[in-house]
Order: C-alpha cells, then sequence, then structure tokens
C-alpha cells in the first residue's frame, strides 16, 4: 500500500495431494503497517488457516510469508521466533486458552518471563502495564480466570498477547462469543491499543457488521480463495462480487433495498472436492458455461479494489 512499511505480506497456498484440502489457494494479501484488515467467509473458507500461516504457526507449503520485508522461511531460528512473537493471534475463546490453575499475573507474566524478555524484577510492573492497557484493574491481578466475565477474560488473554510485545495481532473470530455490548467495548479496545502501541491487525470474522465497525479494508474469502478486497467504505458501498454481495444482503441494516441478490443458494460446498471454474458458480445466480470452466483472476476494478468474477469483464 503507498506509503505504508509493508507489515506484513501473504502469498500463501497449500499443495495438491490426493485428498487434501486446498485450505488457502494463491491468495495474496498484503497489511500495511498500522491498518486494520478485516478477513471474512463463511466457517470453512480457510480464513482461520491463512491466519495461522501469517502468524508461523501452520507452515505454507508454496508462497512466502513476509514481514516487514523479510521471510519467515529464511530466517534463522532465533529471527523465526522474534517474528512469530511479533505477531500474536487472538482466539474466540479466552475460557479455553487461560490456565485455570494460573493466576492472572502469571498467565500475563509467563511468556516475558520465559522468553527472558525482561528482567525478573521488572516481570511485576510490565504485567501492571499490560493489564491496565487491556482496562483490567492490576490489583485484582492474583485472582484465577474463572473469578472474571467472558468480556475480562477476552481482556486477560489480550494482555497477555500484548506482554510480548507484538506489532501484530492475528484476531480470530475473537469477540463472536461475547455479548454485543461487550463486543463492542473489545472493539473499541482494539481500536485504542493501535493508537496507543501501533499495532497493526488482521481481523478474522464471520461477521460483516463486526468488520465493518473496525477494518480499513477488507478481503473476502471463497473456498481457499480471495474473491474480493476494497477499502472498508468502498466494500460496503460498492461490492462487485456476487458472493460478497450476497453476505452483505444478509445484513439488512447495511445495505439500502436497491436490488436483490438472493440470499445465497445452498450450503458451502466441501473444500476436499471445489467446484470446477469459479469456486462458486452452483450458488451464484448469475453463473455462465465460462463460470464452470475458467477460474476468475483479481482484477482491479477501482483504487484498491480488486474482485475475482467474470462478470467483470
Ligand atoms: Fe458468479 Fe461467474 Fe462471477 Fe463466479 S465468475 S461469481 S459464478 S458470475
Ligand atoms: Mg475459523
Amino acid at each position: 500500500k503507498a506509503g505504508l512499511v509493508e507489515r506484513l505480506a501473504v502469498k500463501a497456498g497449500m499443495a495438491k495431494a490426493p485428498g487434501a484440502v486446498h485450505a488457502v489457494d494463491r491468495v495474496s494479501l498484503s497489511i500495511g503497517k498500522g491498518e486494520i484488515v478485516g478477513l471474512v467467509g463463511e466457517s470453512g473458507c480457510g480464513k482461520s488457516t491463512l491466519g495461522r500461516v501469517a502468524c508461523g504457526l501452520l507452515p505454507q507449503t508454496e508462497g512466502a510469508i513476509l514481514h516487514n520485508g523479510q521471510s519467515l522461511a529464511e530466517t534463522s531460528p532465533v529471527q523465526r521466533r522474534e517474528m512469530q512473537l511479533g505477531t500474536q493471534m487472538i482466539f474466540q475463546d479466552p475460557s479455553s486458552s487461560l490456565n485455570p490453575r494460573m493466576r492472572v499475573r502469571e498467565i500475563v507474566g509467563q511468556a516475558p518471563r520465559v522468553h527472558r524478555m525482561a528482567p525478573s524484577s521488572e516481570i511485576p510492573a510490565l504485567v501492571d502495564r499490560y493489564l491496565g492497557l487491556a482496562g483490567i484493574d492490576p490489583e485484582v491481578k492474583d485472582r484465577f480466570p474463572h473469578q472474571f466475565s467472558g468480556g475480562q477474560r477476552q481482556r486477560i488473554g489480550i494482555a497477555r498477547a500484548l506482554a510480548v510485545n507484538p506489532d501484530m495481532l492475528v484476531c480470530d473470530e475473537s469477540v463472536a462469543a461475547l455479548d454485543v455490548s461487550i463486543q463492542a467495548q473489545i472493539l473499541n479496545l482494539f481500536l485504542d491499543l493501535r493508537e496507543e502501541l501501533g499495532l497493526t491487525y488482521l481481523f478474522i470474522s464471520h461477521d460483516l457488521s463486526v468488520v465493518r465497525h473496525i477494518s480499513d479494508r477488507v478481503a473476502v474469502m471463497y473456498l481457499g480463495r480471495l474473491v474480493e478486497e476494497a477499502p472498508s467504505a468502498e466494500i460496503f458501498r460498492n461490492a462487485q462480487h456476487p458472493y460478497t454481495r450476497a453476505l452483505l444482503e444478509e445484513i439488512p441494516e447495511l445495505v439500502p433495498k436497491r436490488r436483490s441478490y438472493g440470499v445465497i443458494k445452498g450450503e458451502i460446498p466441501s473444500p476436499l472436492n471445489p467446484p470446477t471454474g469459479c469456486h462458486f458458480h452452483p450458488r451464484c445466480p448469475f453463473a455462465t458455461e465460462r463460470c464452470r470452466m475458467e477460474v476468475p483472476k483479481l482484477r482491479d476494478v477501482a483504487p484498491g479494489h480488486r474482485s475475482a468474477c467474470h462478470l467483470i469483464d
């Protein structure tokens, strides 16, 4: 993105082996420093896989992951660990990722201690700082996770991620398990943390109304492929891909009732045996013979706006 230091660029694919799922197929996505990119799509479309690949938690079989222009695959083990610490993942369910037998101060202080990121004497101050940044009163740090609400547990998970001083968070359905009012608080926390710490985000969600609240740019995936990508305002005003339009129509308050593209027909096909040509063709009201034969390429439709659909011709 012009004028931005490239924070993350992913070109990822999975090798074709018989019976293997092509979870992420020729996806190319870059995220500028300080940017929030929303990644949307139905469950099973490969967005979590892409998030894990971006964090270095899963290896890609083809392509490259670049952090600040440097390839994750071509680094020494020490550099690799640093790059992995620099990109932290925030999961959906904080309860299952917080050890119930550890006190909050131990949970937040553990990684900096293990990775010797600060002398032991400085860990308590570091824990207080990150709990405070995540909106948890450091006074309660001797308590256990079960003594907190779901929203507070997510804040503890965020404090734990911040404690290793990342420059990027990959949020995978991080607010999906929370009540709507608490969701808004956590989304605002992410925005505040961007201001205070200069964080960059890949924000994965099936929920477009959540993504709209937080993202600068939105990328839409369908069955392992990127089908559309645009600045957030452009996606919500001028989506080009029939799949994106259908997703938007499921949120009635978002789209003025102009024209109906219809609810998406049928179930998402199995990624084990994806449809030929455009993966979306069995569900697309505009599909033609060409769509069954030929994979549509991503093309520019406006500055920063790319879409992969033969209709664009
Ligand atoms: Fe529909 Fe064809 Fe466009 Fe795919 S390429 S979204 S099937 S019109
Ligand atoms: Mg997922």
